[in-house]
């Protein structure tokens, strides 16, 4: 077994000249404590000053440097008071103007001084200006020599400046030259099969790139030096996403033999066949629940390709062995389906269901956490509320999670300590039909296991779509009621921007007054989020029974809900909406046999960009595709909802832009891990932050 490693470069900053407890603890905050800190600090951007350009060349918006002698220096009252100095060169004249500024500065500035300057150029009161430029005095006996290599731009903080960070890493840099190493964490057979260049000259080149760098393919971040930090910032984060799930897993679950009886039985009274993908991926759940370490598994299978029935499959394998069974949905609507399904399906086999949410109150909520408690009800189906403290299992094993982009790995964490009396951790199954792209669902959920349903049930027919400005309403209005004249049901989607669910309520209730109107021949449903649970089932039931033709509802139809005789669905403002999100909300029709329709009823005038992305909507179907899509044209933190965690920052790495890394990264991580077990933990640190690297624990 190899010691710990030594590491020269995690040597404290404080033996730099000049930096003393005040400002180690300002470097501290940046989190900025060893030499490895300083050279991995690495710039944002790059300015050229290596050329010193006539005052008479510069136009607006340059960055430039320029040589000058002052021809005068005073204080000028405008809107706000300011010092103007005038500099000259023999080609032209230019104002250098502070508004903050010291009595000693303007002393500087005398007349005749010469001065070296460098900041934007832009038009200005009297001319061309620079405010705020950075100086440098000519006046010394010695010329000073302009830049060499381009000028970092450093990330920063408050009370930092460019020039500081500049010297710090200038002197990390020579403290390299002066013999000292940086250790390559990166075995020899990793750097050499993926062709990765040595770190100490990708260090050496971001921190000080020569002139003749290809300056665009170092802002593109397409350089080697840039690949080459990409490739072990990427292989950091993997390792430490590995270390989580390790973590997770180190608790033991209990062992599930395969079913014999139970899942016989429920496919008997099924009346169809699994599909392909639904035999396959339950059995890689039967297989993980027969382990004793928790399984960790997301599925994720879009809309309607029956991720339910592969839950219930799982449950039973659990329910057989004896054990409770958690089932937890984002919505009370998606929790009360979900509870109806499995009462349906398991009162016939002698089980008994337990159901809890948010509303439920007094009486009836004790009587529900009693059964959890004495393990009478061996399911359970609900919203958060299942996670709560209050809420003892007597034994659960599994937990199943619908819909995950709604719950945060906090959650996912929390499940632990809801196991069978502290001993056991539960199993988690985890669904989601908002796709994640391949790419994100590498890094962003490194720590679990998936499985893809890959296959619609037989006989659905894919949901034809079309853009309708909405100057056409009266036709759209016109084709909701032959649609339902023909004995179809149809959605009529309400969606604002604000969040305010009471605002949402408004509008469709807006709206269902207009349809009303306009449509007094069909009977029509409102549903939205402020409504009583109650409420809410009685209309979805009297939709589900084909008691209402339309129904409009804000976005809480979004998930799950099944009506199978719904063909049909206006959105308003789709625009408004992420591509996930509509891809969500269309899943809701072509769940029959029948054609189905969806009609994007958007607010002309489209952006480009609006156009583009509808426009995806109306060529596919598919989520997966639609998901790539959306996250080229919106990035990842919109994709994976910005208040996801695990959703990380890197410093050199760029998801979209080094997807094409991932497939290796992961063989590198894994290759680290078995071989160089020693050398995974230093990664890490060297490029995690302390806080990043518990902020998920
Ligand atoms: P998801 O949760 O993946 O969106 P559901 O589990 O709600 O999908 O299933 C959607 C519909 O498809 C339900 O009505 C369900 O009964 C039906 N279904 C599921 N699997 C099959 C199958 N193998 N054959 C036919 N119908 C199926
Ligand atoms: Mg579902």
């Amino acid at each position: 077994m190899p010691g710990p490693l030594n590491m020269p470069e995690k040597t404290a900053l404080t033996v730099f000249k000049g930096v003393g407890p005040a400002l180690a603890e300002k470097l501290h905050k940046l989190g900025l404590s060893s030499v490895q800190d300083v050279l991995f600090h690495l710039p944002l951007r790059y300015q050229d000053r290596t050329r010193v350009t006539p005052i008479g060349a510069l136009r607006p918006g340059m960055d430039a440097v320029v040589e000058g002698t002052v021809q005068g220096t005073d204080v000028v009252m405008g809107r706000r008071r300011s010092l103007l100095c005038r500099l000259h060169d023999g080609t032209g004249g230019l104002s250098l103007r502070f508004y903050y500024f010291s009595g000693a500065l303007k002393a500087n500035l005398e007349r005749g001084s010469q001065w070296r300057c460098y900041g934007e150029v832009r038009p200005g009161a009297s001319g061309l200006e620079i405010y705020h430029p950075e100086l440098q005095s000519l006046d010394s006996i010695t010329p000073l020599p302009v830049a060499e290599t381009l000028t970092p731009i450093y990330p920063s903080t408050e009370g930092l400046s460019q020039q500081r960070l500049r010297s710090l890493s200038e002197a990390a840099l020579a403290w390299l030259d002066q013999g000292n190493s940086l250790t390559e964490l990166l075995p020899a057979n990793i750097l050499e099969e993926y062709q990765l260049a040595p770190l100490r000259e990708a260090i050496h080149t971001l921190h000080r790139p020569p002139p003749s760098v290809d300056l665009e393919a170092l802002e593109e971040g397409r350089h080697w030096a840039q690949h080459r930090l990409a490739f072990e910032e990427l292989l950091a984060h993997q390792l430490a996403m590995l270390n989580l799930r390790a973590q997770i897993r180190s608790h033991e679950a209990p062992a599930m033999p395969p079913g014999k009886e139970l899942a016989g039985l429920f496919l008997a009274r099924l009346g169809f066949n699994l599909t392909g993908a639904q035999q396959r991926v339950g059995s890689e759940i039967a297989r993980d629940l027969q382990q004793r370490q928790p399984m960790l598994r997301l599925i994720q299978g879009d809309v309607g390709s029956g991720k339910t029935l592969v839950a219930a499959m799982a449950a039973l394998q659990a329910l057989e062995a004896g054990w409770q069974v958690a089932l937890m949905a984002p919505t009370e609507i998606l929790a009360e389906q979900h509870f109806n399904n499995f009462s349906a399906w398991l009162a016939p086999l002698g089980i008994s269901v337990a159901w809890l949410a948010g509303k439920l109150k007094g009486k009836t909520r004790q009587n529900q956490l009693q059964m959890i408690e004495t393990g009478d009800a061996a399911m359970v189906v609900g919203t958060h509320a299942l996670f709560q403290g209050e809420v003892q299992f007597h034994n659960l094993g599994l937990a199943i999670i619908d819909e995950q982009h709604r719950f945060g790995v906090q959650q996912r964490l929390a499940l632990r300590d809801k196991g069978a009396a502290g001993q056991f951790s539960p199993h988690q199954l985890i669904m989601t039909a908002t796709p994640i792209p391949r790419t994100l669902a590498m890094s962003a959920y490194a720590d679990l296991d998936t499985s893809v349903l890959d296959e619609l049930p037989p006989g659905r027919t894919p949901v034809n779509t079309v853009l309708v400005s909405d100057s056409r309403r009266e036709e759209v209005i016109e084709r909701v009621k032959m649609g339902c004249a023909e004995g179809r049901q149809a959605y009529w989607v309400c969606t604002l921007i604000e969040e305010s669910e009471q605002l949402q309520a408004q509008a469709a209730e807006g709206t269902w007054e207009m349809l009303c109107e306009s449509l007094p021949q069909l009977s029509i449903g409102l549903i939205h989020g402020r409504m009583k649970p109650m409420e809410k089932a009685e209309i979805m039931a009297a939709f589900k029974g084909g008691d209402l033709h339309l129904l409009v509802a804000t976005t809480v139809i979004e998930v799950g809900v099944d009506v199978p005789n719904a063909s049909l669905m206006v959105i308003e403002n789709p625009e408004r909406l992420g591509l996930a999100q509509l891809h969500q909300l269309r899943g809701r029709v072509g769940r029959g046999s029948t054609a189905s329709h969806c009609v994007l009823l958007y607010h002309a005038p489209l952006s480009h960009l609006g156009r583009e992305r509808l426009g995806i909507m109306r060529e596919s179907t598919d989520g997966f595709v639609i998901a790539e899509k959306d996250l080229q044209l919106r990035g990842p933190g919109e994709v994976l909802g910005t208040r996801q965690t695990g959703v990380v920052q890197f410093r050199v790495a760029d998801l979209l832009r080094d997807a094409d890394l991932l497939p290796r990264v992961q063989e590198a991580a894994s290759l680290m891990q078995q071989q160089y077990p020693q050398q995974c933990q230093p990664l890490i640190d060297r490029w995690l932050a302390v806080g990043q690297q518990f902020a998920r624990v």
